[in-house]
């Protein structure tokens, strides 16, 4: 057996000013299995657990393209193409199975749904009857055409996000098991609607996702439930797919994939009040910042987050 693995990632804020060219992917631009190996093996990140899944196996692995960036504004048009073609082209068609890394909210100019299109071109390359998996962003927006392009999708369950790792451990062994013909993954997607703010989206607090979680992973000890995969989406991206998703992967059981959305969709939705989020107004932000004996006192707008791909020209500096 040969497995594949590929990649592209950026989280796109089409909020932040400026153009994302094809050099911000320059930093991180890793082809062939010397450079995949050498960068990643032994880091608990993605790759490193493709690498670790696949190795432990036996099986062969042949590595493409992987390229990524620090979060930024909307990608230029013509990087978005060079990217695609690219992860696209370098998949090896010759193997049983591919891996797509992913993070699941790249937005170029003309085209909002990247992931989608790379997907389909891997399946175009790759053929109907071999499978695919991705592993995406618990920021993740996903859309109709990545889960029609793959056969297994594997989100993170955690923010903030320290299980990319296991994530693509689980994703390569559903990919072996699909591969051998053990199972048959059938997905099922429910969108319930909701644009929800990252500071509301912590799973390790109480509180409504961490209940979206608790009941995802009570679905996920079934033994016909393959993964559960609950996605907060990233709002600070304006395209059609943005919002709050949820993927059931079911073993050869469509329709239990389809209740199982369904349900958690029904949850959200019924939670969706609780994810109100409610900034301090700037006086009594500032007064609460006078008190604080020790500093220093940082006074942010949360949408303007680097880490999100915002310019952070929003922060007040309140050094004592
Ligand atoms: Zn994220």
């Amino acid at each position: 057996m040969k497995l594949a693995v590929i990649g592209m990632y950026h989280e796109t804020n089409t909020f932040a000013p400026g153009r994302t060219g094809l050099e911000a992917f320059s930093t991180e631009w890793v082809l062939g299995n010397d450079e995949f190996l050498s960068r990643y093996r032994d880091t608990r990140t993605s790759m490193g657990g493709v690498i670790d899944a696949v190795c432990s196996e036996g099986i062969e692995l042949a590595c493409g393209l992987y390229a990524g960036a620090v979060p930024s504004g909307m990608i230029a048009a013509d990087a978005a193409d060079h990217l695609i073609g690219a992860v696209a082209g370098s998949l090896d068609t010759t193997s049983d199975g591919v891996l797509v890394i992913l993070h699941g909210a790249m937005a170029a100019e003309g085209l909002p749904d990247v992931e989608g299109e790379l997907l389909r071109r891997v399946r175009e390359r790759l053929g109907l009857s071999k499978p695919i998996a991705a592993t995406l962003d618990l920021h993740a927006n996903i859309s109709p055409e990545m889960v029609r392009n793959t056969n297994i999708l594997v989100g993170y369950d955690t923010y903030p996000h320290i299980d990319a790792y296991e994530r693509a451990v689980e994703a390569a062994a559903l990919l072996i098991r699909t591969i051998r013909g053990e199972i048959v993954p059938t997905l099922a997607m429910a969108k319930p609607g909701m644009l929800v703010v990252p500071q509301m989206m912590p799973t390790h607090e109480e509180g409504p996702m961490k209940e979206w979680m608790d009941r995802a992973f009570a679905m996920e000890l079934e033994p016909r439930v393959l993964n559960v995969t609950v996605a907060g989406g990233f709002p600070y991206s304006d395209v059609p797919d943005a919002g709050v998703s949820f993927v059931v992967t079911t073993d050869k059981d469509p329709e239990l994939a389809v209740r199982y959305a369904d349900e958690l969709k029904r949850m959200a939705w019924d939670s969706r009040e609780r994810f109100a989020y409610a900034a301090l107004p700037v006086e009594e932000a500032v007064s609460k910042a006078m008190e604080i004996a020790e500093g220093p006192v940082i006074l942010v707008e949360g949408s303007d987050n680097v880490g999100g791909g915002a310019p952070a020209d929003a922060p007040i500096p309140w050094l004592f």
